[in-house]
Formats: C-alpha cells, sequence, structure tokens
C-alpha cells in the first residue's frame, strides 16, 4: 500500500466537493459528514492524487472504475441507512462506497468480481479499521448466509432485476439498483413490500460498470 498523506490541500479539495454535493442536492448531513471523514484520495492510484475531489470516476484497475462522488453520495441517500442495519453491497470495488456505509453505522457486507480489486478493498478497510465481511465472488448470486438484509445497494449496472437479490431483502427493506442493458442505467429504488410483492420508483439517469456474471464459488 503506499504510504498516505492526508495534506491541507486534500481536506480543502474535500470540502470543496462537499459544497458541490451540497448544491447538486444531497442533504443529508451524516453523508456528508462522512465524506469529510473518509480521504477519496486513499482508493486511488496517486496518479489521480490531485483530481481525486473532483466529480469523476477514475480508473481503479481489471477494467473497472471508482463511481462518482455524486453517484455514491445519491446511492446512499437513496437508501434510508440507520445505524446498524444489515447491508449488502454488490460491486466493492475500491471499497470507497463500502467505507462510507462502514462509517455511517452500517453492518456490511460486499461481494466483488475481481480478486485484485476485492483483495485491495480489504486491505483498504482494514486500513481504516472497518471490519465488513468482503466476498469475492457474483454477486448475481447474493450471500443467503447472511440473508435477509435491511438494504441491497447494487454499484453496477444490472440488466434486470436480479430475483435472488430481491429474496434476500427483508419485508419492508430497501434496494438501489441502476438496472438498464445499454450503456445507461436507470436508478431504482425498490421496496419490498411482502414476500412476493414489491414497489419501484425511478430516480434518473445513470452510467455504470455493467454487473456481470461469473460462476465462481463466493469466498472471503
Ligand atoms: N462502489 C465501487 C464501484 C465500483 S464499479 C467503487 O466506488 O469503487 C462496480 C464494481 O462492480 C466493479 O468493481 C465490478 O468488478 C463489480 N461487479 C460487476 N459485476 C459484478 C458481479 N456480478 N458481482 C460482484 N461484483 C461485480
Amino acid at each position: 500500500m503506499q504510504p498516505f498523506r492526508d495534506t491541507f490541500k486534500h481536506k480543502g479539495r474535500r470540502k470543496q466537493l462537499i459544497g458541490e454535493l451540497t448544491e447538486m442536492g444531497i442533504q443529508d448531513q451524516r453523508i456528508l459528514k462522512a465524506f469529510d471523514a473518509i480521504p477519496r484520495h486513499y482508493f486511488l492510484d496517486l496518479a489521480f492524487d490531485e483530481q481525486a475531489y473532483t466529480n469523476m470516476a477514475f480508473q481503479i484497475g481489471s477494467g473497472q472504475t471508482i463511481s462518482h462522488p455524486y453517484t455514491v453520495a445519491f446511492q446512499t441517500e437513496l437508501l434510508e441507512l440507520e445505524k446498524g442495519m444489515k447491508v449488502l453491497e454488490i460491486g466493492t470495488g475500491s471499497g470507497f462506497q463500502t467505507a462510507i456505509l462502514c462509517q455511517l453505522g452500517a453492518k456490511v457486507y460486499s461481494i466483488e468480481r475481481h480478486q485484485p480489486l476485492h483483495l485491495k478493498a480489504k486491505q483498504m478497510l482494514d486500513f481504516f479499521k472497518f471490519n465488513p465481511s468482503l466476498f469475492f465472488g457474483d454477486g448475481y448470486k447474493g450471500n443467503r448466509v447472511y440473508a435477509p438484509y435491511d438494504r441491497i445497494l447494487v454499484t453496477c449496472g444490472a440488466p434486470d432485476l436480479p430475483q435472488t437479490l430481491l429474496d434476500q431483502l427483508k419485508i419492508g427493506g430497501i434496494m438501489i439498483i441502476p438496472v438498464g442493458e445499454g450503456a445507461e442505467q436507470k436508478m431504482l429504488r425498490i421496496q419490498k413490500t411482502d414476500a412476493s410483492n414489491y414497489s419501484t420508483q425511478e430516480f434518473g439517469t445513470f452510467k455504470f460498470v455493467p454487473m456481470l456474471e461469473r460462476t465462481v464459488k463466493n469466498t472471503k
């Protein structure tokens, strides 16, 4: 791991980003505080150090990208998270979103299908002394062992709504998932109303890396 330095410059840029997120409509102060507490540049290659607090996505290896800060904040706000909730995240990626969820007091289970990313995120989250359960495997399968979840957050674009994940959501629970087959997805907020029904709300169009299927066994 690179030696981390959180300088006045980084802190200043972070405050500026938080201002931008507020202007873009993020209102939950707990989320804005979490963005202040977690240095995003730690999750990025040194090459992106200067730009880490711009509202942009960057390469994180294995052909994947860290989500835009606004997207992370927006998805987190839609989750309506409360401390102690059990959250299943699909697409650990850099681990930045995972860290935000941990900072907000969630009990996080996160699955990543690229092993190098899974291992790097594990190191990062250990560094922060967070203790999420991280799995290398196929998010389509979710993780039945710890189900049902209060919240499910999908951070890659799904071609459709995966039934397995719906099955692992608590009744009354919320799933935030970008759904769409092309380059763009609709951000959906699914609330499970009973064992076999759910309601859906739409929250605009986003661009995510695709959720990919892979037959690997889910391991820690
Ligand atoms: N929250 C992450 C988002 C990374 S991009 C961040 O901000 O860093 C989405 C991630 O989803 C990628 O790392 C990709 O490898 C992962 N992914 C794609 N399909 C998946 C699947 N079926 N199961 C688990 N992870 C998947």
